[in-house]
This record gives C-alpha cells, sequence and structure tokens, in this order.
C-alpha cells in the first residue's frame, strides 16, 4: 500500500485549556464561585497544525494524548479539522495535557500547565512516523514536549531534505546549538528572543540585533514577531533583517497569534516553495492578525475561505 504524503507534519503538543472566568483569583485554600467556565483545545503544536490545515494542506500531527475524555475529544477536533490522526498515540500512563486557567474580572489570570502524555512522546513514536516525515514538505516543531524528542524530530526531517521550522516556545535559557542548526527557519517572538539572546527586543531595531545573534548561532533564517508590529526577517548571508510590518487592526485577543503566523508559515512554505520568506512572513502577519479579531485560540484561527483570495 502507498503511504501517504503530507504536506506540512507537527510534532508537537495538544492541551486542554480549561477556563474559568472569576470576579478574582482564589486565595490559597479558598473556594470561590465562577460566572463562567469554558473548555477550549490549545497546546502550540496542535494550534500550528489545524491553522496549516484551515488554510487548505494536507497535515498530520505526530503526538500523544491519554486514553481519557479529553484524549478522545482531542482526536475528534483534529478530525473536525481535517488533521490527520495517523500518529495520534493514546497512552494510560498520563492525562491529556491540560491548562487549568483562572482569568478575573480585571483580565489576570493564574494558569496551572499539567504537560502529561506530551512528555511520554518519544522516540519510538518518531521511528513509526518516519514514512510521514521523510515525505513531508515542512515539519514544524516547538518546545511544549520532551525537548529531545523535538530535536529528534527535526534532525530527522534534516536527513530527508525536509524543510524546518523551529519554534523555541516556551523558550528554555541555554538552549542546545543544535537545534538552530536543525533548523531551517527559526521563528520565535520578542520574549523568547530575550530569553535566548539576552538582548532586549521590545522594537524594531532590538529584533535587528537579537535576529543577527540568533541567526549567527547556525540556523537558516530567523523570523521574529512582534506582536501588532509584525516581525522581522533575516536569512543567511544577509547582513540586515527586514521589517515586514503587520496590518493595523482591533485586537480582541491575541491568544495564539504566534501559532496562528507559524501555522500560516508552514502553509506557504509547503505551497509556495519559491516564494520570499519576506513574502510568506507578510502573508502570515495578515492571517495573524485576522486571529486577534476574534477570541479565543483555535476558534479564532481564520479557515481559507475567511481570507482575501490574493493570499493564496
Ligand atoms: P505570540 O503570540 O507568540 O506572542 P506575537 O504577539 O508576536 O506572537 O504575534 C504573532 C503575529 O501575530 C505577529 O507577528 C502579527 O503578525 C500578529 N499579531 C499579533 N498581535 C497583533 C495585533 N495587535 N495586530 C495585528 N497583528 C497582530
Amino acid at each position: 500500500m502507498m503511504e501517504e504524503a503530507f504536506d506540512v507534519v507537527v510534532v508537537g503538543s495538544c492541551m486542554t485549556d480549561l477556563v474559568s472566568q472569576t470576579p478574582r483569583l482564589p486565595k490559597a485554600g479558598e473556594t470561590i464561585h465562577g460566572h463562567k467556565f469554558f473548555i477550549g483545545f490549545g497546546g502550540k503544536g496542535a494550534n500550528q497544525c489545524i491553522q496549516a490545515a484551515r488554510l487548505g494542506v494536507k497535515t498530520t500531527m505526530i503526538c500523544k494524548v491519554g486514553k481519557d475524555f479529553f484524549g478522545d475529544a482531542y482526536i475528534q477536533n483534529f478530525k473536525d479539522n481535517n488533521v490527520s490522526t495517523d500518529f495520534v498515540w493514546q497512552t494510560s500512563d498520563a492525562a491529556t495535557g491540560a491548562a487549568s486557567i483562572t482569568v478575573n474580572d480585571a483580565g489576570e489570570n493564574a494558569i496551572v500547565i499539567v504537560a502529561g502524555a506530551n512528555m511520554l512522546l518519544g522516540g519510538d513514536e518518531l521511528q513509526k512516523a518516519l514514512p510521514a516525515i521523510r515525505k513531508a514538505k515542512v515539519l514544524v516543531c516547538q518546545l511544549e514536549i520532551n525537548p529531545q524528542t523535538s530535536l529528534q524530530a527535526l534532525q530527522m526531517a534534516r536527513d530527508n531534505k525536509v524543510k524546518t521550522v523551529f519554534n523555541p516556545a516556551p523558550a528554555i535559557p541555554d538552549l542546545d546549538y543544535n537545534f538552530y542548526k536543525v533548523s531551517d527557519v527559526f521563528c520565535c517572538n520578542e520574549s523568547e528572543a530575550e530569553l535566548l539572546t539576552g538582548f532586549s527586543v521590545n522594537n524594531v531595531e532590538g529584533a535587528h540585533r537579537a535576529s543577527q545573534e540568533l541567526l549567527s548561532r547556525g540556523c537558516g533564517a530567523v523570523i521574529l514577531t512582534l506582536g501588532p508590529q509584525g516581525c522581522v526577517v533575516l536569512k543567511a548571508q544577509e547582513k540586515t533583517s527586514t521589517h515586514v510590518p503587520s496590518t493595523a487592526v482591533a485586537a480582541v485577543d491575541t491568544t495564539g497569534a504566534g501559532d496562528s503566523f507559524i501555522g500560516a508559515l508552514a502553509f506557504y512554505l509547503a505551497v509556495h516553495p519559491t516564494m520570499t520568506l519576506e513574502e510568506m512572513a507578510g502573508r502570515a502577519n495578515q492571517v495573524a492578525s485576522v486571529s486577534v479579531q476574534t477570541s479565543g485560540t483555535q476558534t479564532s484561527f481564520p479557515f481559507r475561505q475567511d481570507l482575501p483570495a490574493k493570499l493564496f
């Protein structure tokens, strides 16, 4: 039987967000009443994969969830979004990753994340998924799973000449330099760039400097996202980065904007491999700017039909 080929393969996390809205954050030992509760699908890996799928490429997710209610629901969520679940494993050894989020009326939050099953994704599963990795156009990784699993996946993609996008989020200090060496595109936000370089990154100038430092560590290109200011792009052999501005919009909720951007970037890398990285970044800015105009994470990610035809 012919193995199916996927355009975008994401190796990463699935998290169930359990969100309570309350008048204030509870103190230790206290029970309070909240006014609203909802469950959302999150996890950087899954978010990025779902954004790429919504733009219209064949995607698969390589991940692990628990053999529990949330794991079953997550698998259904992938199916609903046209993401293949051939490489979604379920384990009885840990619960599906979860984020318990309390948000008070002032917008402050307290969050507990339990990565759970995400941390049990390892080399065995990557080996089983190797046929899909080998045939992919683009492989995307982050750091919400065991970093060694991410590094191994990026290396496997590299060995098979598959384009790699690495999003070092959440950032860890003293990131192994091998991550840079296996990244065709190293894409991070301001706070991640600050933690990785030690430079302050609060404007385009700071982003230029930080992107030069990141590039010098061995990646093929750097994209540093800057919220409403868009991003800067720096490619190997270039001395200075290019600022690619975003569209001015009325932002309602920027949660997941970075994941929308990376999912879109993976889409363009897969579909338009000869397009300039600056052009891809400009289009990814536009996709992400749509996501910030409605609330929620995956719920705010646009579908192909919601976007202007010129973006495709
Ligand atoms: P993260 O979500 O990782 O913190 P950013 O805040 O840098 O990432 O946002 C990622 C991308 O989302 C930006 O590069 C930009 O394209 C878009 N974006 C984020 N915030 C806004 C905003 N307020 N207005 C327009 N675009 C935005």
